[in-house]
């Protein structure tokens, strides 16, 4: 067995073992995988382990990724998802690459999306980012903007709002976190009280997915504890 398949299989366990404790079906939650400053390989070596949905941060490192996949006729049927920050000057490649972004924060950069986005492909499907602690430098749209936002992205035509994505500053302890995530919990759920038919709420990584799963998270985005830790500088 290699690495990558035995760390998957814990990490899968450890979700298994975080739904049972908050009373929730582990089917509900999604693994992301986040190969980030990992090559084709990797993603081989996890995608032979069962993992198809896999997430990248930096717009170029990823599609040259995906293409280099596609080029050796690996399975097409892997999903990928762009989690980084979003550059107007990079919609393009994302549009015409990803199944999913996670990182929309802004309505221009989100119709910028709509309108590249190939007539080929199926829709653009989209969680927007919440800044819910309103970290200093951090990307997200602030709580207080995200109704305005989803209201206006859900129009888009070539898009497909499906939920909200969170990145917290890391705090220590079980409870601390969740508590920052049941934030995001409750914003998504209003948007549901609104009418909004949201289903992804994409909220946790190696540090804190048990406790991301207790606040509701349907989809966990994990890198190190599958792939191994990554370069300082990245
Ligand atoms: C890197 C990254 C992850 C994965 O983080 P790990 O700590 O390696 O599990 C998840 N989400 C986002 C947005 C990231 O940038």
């Amino acid at each position: 067995m290699t690495t990558i398949e035995a760390n998957l299989q814990e990490v899968r366990e450890r979700i298994a073992r975080s739904c049972q404790r908050a009373g929730r079906d582990a089917k509900d939650v999604t693994l992301l995988a986040v190969s980030k400053t990992f090559d084709a390989d990797a993603v081989r070596q996890a995608q032979a382990a069962g993992q198809r949905v896999f997430g990248e941060n930096y717009v170029q490192e990823g599609v040259e990724k995906i293409r280099n996949l596609q080029l050796d006729g690996f399975p097409t049927s892997l999903e990928w998802h762009c989690i980084g920050p979003l550059q107007s000057n990079k919609s393009r490649l994302v549009a015409e690459h990803f199944d999913w972004v996670q990182s929309v924060d802004r309505l221009k950069i989100a119709q910028r999306l709509s309108e590249q986005r190939p007539d080929r492909m199926a829709p653009l499907q989209v969680c927007l980012q919440v800044n819910v602690d309103q970290g200093a430098n951090k990307s997200g749209v602030a709580p207080g903007d995200l109704l305005a936002l989803a209201q206006a992205v859900a129009q888009l035509p070539r898009i497909r709002l499906r939920g909200l994505m969170s990145v917290p500053e890391p705090v220590a302890g079980f409870e601390a976190q969740r508590d920052v995530f049941l934030q995001v919990k409750a914003l998504f759920d209003d948007l549901n009280a609104r009418g909004f038919a949201l289903d992804t709420l994409s909220l946790g990584m190696s540090d804190d997915l048990d406790a991301a799963v207790a606040a509701g998270s349907t989809m966990v985005r994990v890198g190190r504890a599958i792939f191994g830790s990554r370069p300082a500088a990245a």
